[in-house]
């Protein structure tokens, strides 16, 4: 066990000490268990809320790049205050029958043990699907390339890890039969700035559901007018190949054409952590996480009041779903 692992287990535990009304909102499950020298880790998942798997759904992930722990931190002290706010808020017990929200907050468990950002076979989660992005200008090995699993970005050969076939058949499961799911991927790592990306990954072409999107980004920015991301499609930063949510998005297309699934990456800039702290530079660590406790705290608080935004979508969703 290490450190994030051992969070999950204890957010697990505490379920049993909920009233019986809550526990029956908060249904754990174990998804699979990777295999690593001669250790046996398990990808927890949460579901939340109603039973009705056409209710509207948001889903939450972490972990995807053992590297970027942070986004696991935040997942699971969202989950474990919601769990805390369900036993007394009876208003929240009631809205969940509406809406649900599914959650896989360590979905490579080797990578964050052993410190990687791949997983345990040296493939990149966020570039192992079959999905292949348009030609760039020149040839850049952070998009994704299949030479060798001892490089970073490695794609793996043409076959899905057992950790992306985990969160597949779940989102499969959880939220594709909802009329309306947005995903939330924590992210870490690139830039300054923290960007909320909606697809594709894969290329610049106009996402299909780039109208709903705009809708609901006017409510953010109309609601919380001083909001910190940078609100892009991905391709506007950079293109890759295999993107997981790209394929995704795909499989919900052509499985549930009348449903309306978006998958969202946040990408937290850690380099301005870096740039407040350049001592973390010399930590692997540091590199993609906050290390300064204040800090590390106002990057928890700040992505809450998203997460709670996406719930409040899911309870209201014609307002920005149809064409006013
Ligand atoms: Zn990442």
């Amino acid at each position: 066990m290490f450190k994030e692992l051992t969070e999950v287990a204890k957010l697990i535990d505490s379920i049993e000490l909920c009233s019986p009304e809550v526990k029956a909102l908060i249904r754990p499950e174990v998804l699979t268990h990777i295999e690593y020298q001669n250790e046996s880790l398990p990808i927890h998942a949460f579901v939340i809320g109603s039973t009705d798997k056409s209710a509207p759904t948001m889903g939450l992930f972490g972990g995807v790049h053992g590297l970027e722990r942070v986004g696991t931190h935040v997942l699971l002290g969202f989950l474990k205050s919601f769990f805390i706010q369900l036993e007394w808020d009876k208003g929240l017990q009631e809205s969940l029958k509406h809406y649900r929200i599914v959650a896989i907050p360590l979905i490579n468990p080797v990578g964050m043990k052993y410190h990687k950002r791949s997983n345990g076979n040296g493939v990149d989660l966020m570039r192992n699907s079959p999905i292949e992005a348009g030609k760039g200008k020149f040839y850049q090995i952070y998009r994704g390339h299949r030479i060798s699993n001892k490089l970073p970005w490695y794609r793996g050969s043409q076959t899905l890890e057992k950790e992306f076939q985990a969160v597949e058949s779940f989102v499969k499961r959880e939220m594709f039969p909802a009329k309306i799911s947005m995903g939330l991927d924590f992210h870490s790592g690139f830039g300054l700035k923290d960007r909320l990306w909606f697809p594709y990954a894969k290329s610049s072409d106009p996402f299909l559901f780039k109208d709903v999107v705009e809708r609901a980004v006017n409510l953010y920015e109309t609601t919380h007018p001083h909001h910190i991301y940078k609100i892009e499609q991905q391709s506007d930063s950079y293109t890759t190949h295999g993107d997981m949510w790209d394929y995704m998005f795909e499989e919900s297309r052509r499985l549930h054409p009348d449903n309306i699934f978006i998958p969202w990456t946040l990408e937290m800039g850690s380099w301005s952590w870096l740039k407040k702290n350049p001592i973390q530079l010399f930590s692997r660590q540091g590199f993609f996480n906050p290390v300064v406790e204040h800090r590390f705290q106002r990057t928890m608080r700040r992505h809450y009041i998203l997460i709670e935004f996406i719930t409040r979508l899911m309870q209201n969703t014609t307002t920005w779903t149809t064409k006013s």
